[in-house]
């Protein structure tokens, strides 16, 4: 749990609900992505038995990654969509779509390119033909300009890792139904994923290696979080943070990787410890994201903060509690590490 963002991300939901609280929603059936030009990939989404417009749309493209949020469509519905496709050509430009429902008639697609770009995306919306075979459909044409990654370089003695459990001491952070605390999870995952990566060859800095407050009990947050960057030393190579996720209904559920939204290298990072994490196959995979976390902005090296999975889910929470989970969460860690350094792709 991310403190000071549960507010506002309930105050959001409010919002998106009331605004489309009264129209009849859409199922969403498939899912098409195909190059239109050199430079253009277009993505169509098919749906029926409800009206969809550009209030039910939003989308938000950031450093290869763009997500669609489908206001007042059927949640369920589009995770089981067996028209997924990613045709030829544009298999050349994205590497996968994610789909998952995070709230009540709220569905939200991911489209992860596999090069690192931005572009202009537009949206547009064209009625079933059924001669064609067409069911009514959103068009987003994303036109992309690729961002140049600058090649990772470090010598073997400079892959200094600073892996950072999440809240500690005064402050459990989210708490499961069960009792388990996100400090707990996040300190022996990180525990475990230490002693992995210095098997490895890495040099491992821990933020916290018990259960302490980094700076001290009771601090404001930024005092707090700003202790947490300050253990970087000034050669670090990656910061990752680990927490665990929690929302009010027990059904929320999955794991999802951050990055802050400028960062080249730190968005590879994310990519690569969501595909890890993926991987592992216990939990639905919620998606790469950009936010402004203060761990990620403020660290001087390319940074992640990783969400394992939701301890408020009595399922997830067993999970995350288990020593052989934990375990697999650190080896996942440790192979988006080794992946990093030998700049491996998305696959
Ligand atoms: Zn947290």
């Amino acid at each position: 749990m991310l403190r000071k963002f549960l507010t506002c991300f309930s105050l959001l939901i409010i919002l998106a609900a009331t605004s489309t609280a009264f129209a009849k929603p859409a199922e969403i059936t498939g899912i098409n992505a195909f190059d239109l030009d050199k430079e253009t990939v277009r993505i169509e989404i098919s749906y029926r038995g409800g009206k969809l417009d550009s209030s039910s749309v939003s989308t938000n493209l950031n450093l290869g990654i763009l997500n669609v949020e489908l206001h007042n469509t059927l949640p369920g519905r589009v995770s089981r969509v067996s028209g997924t496709q990613i045709k030829a050509g544009a298999r050349n430009f994205i590497d996968k779509i994610l789909t998952n429902e995070t709230q009540p008639k709220l569905t939200k697609v991911q489209i992860q390119f596999k090069s690192f770009l931005e572009g202009d995306v537009q949206v547009s919306f064209e009625p079933s033909n059924r001669s064609a075979h067409k069911a009514d459909r959103i068009i987003i044409d994303v036109k992309m300009t690729e961002i140049k990654d600058e090649p990772i370089e470090f010598d073997g003695a400079d892959r200094v890792i600073v892996l950072d459990p999440g809240h500690g001491g005064s402050d459990a952070g989210a708490i499961g139904p069960s009792g388990v605390t996100e400090k707990y999870v996040a300190l022996e995952v990180s525990l475990k994923a230490r002693e992995l990566l210095t098997a490895s060859g890495y040099q491992v800095v821990m933020t916290r290696t018990t259960d302490v407050d980094v700076a001290a009990p009771g601090v404001p947050d930024s005092t707090e979080l700003q202790a947490r960057v300050d253990k970087a030393p000034p050669n670090a190579a990656l910061f990752i943070s680990v927490h665990c996720n929690a929302f009010s209904n027990g059904k929320a559920n999955g794991m999802e990787t951050y990055y802050a939204p400028t960062a080249v290298k730190g968005a590879r990072l994310a990519r690569l410890l969501n595909e890890e994490l993926e991987r592992l196959g216990g939990l639905s995979n919620r998606g790469v994201k950009a936010a402004r976390f203060y761990v990620m902005t403020h660290s001087q090296c390319p940074a992640s903060l990783i969400e394992l999975g939701f301890i408020t889910n009595p399922r997830e929470e067993q999970l995350l509690a288990s020593d052989d989970y934990q375990q697999k969460l650190a080896q996942a860690i440790t192979n988006a590490v080794n992946r990093y350094f030998n700049q491996g792709g998305f696959d």
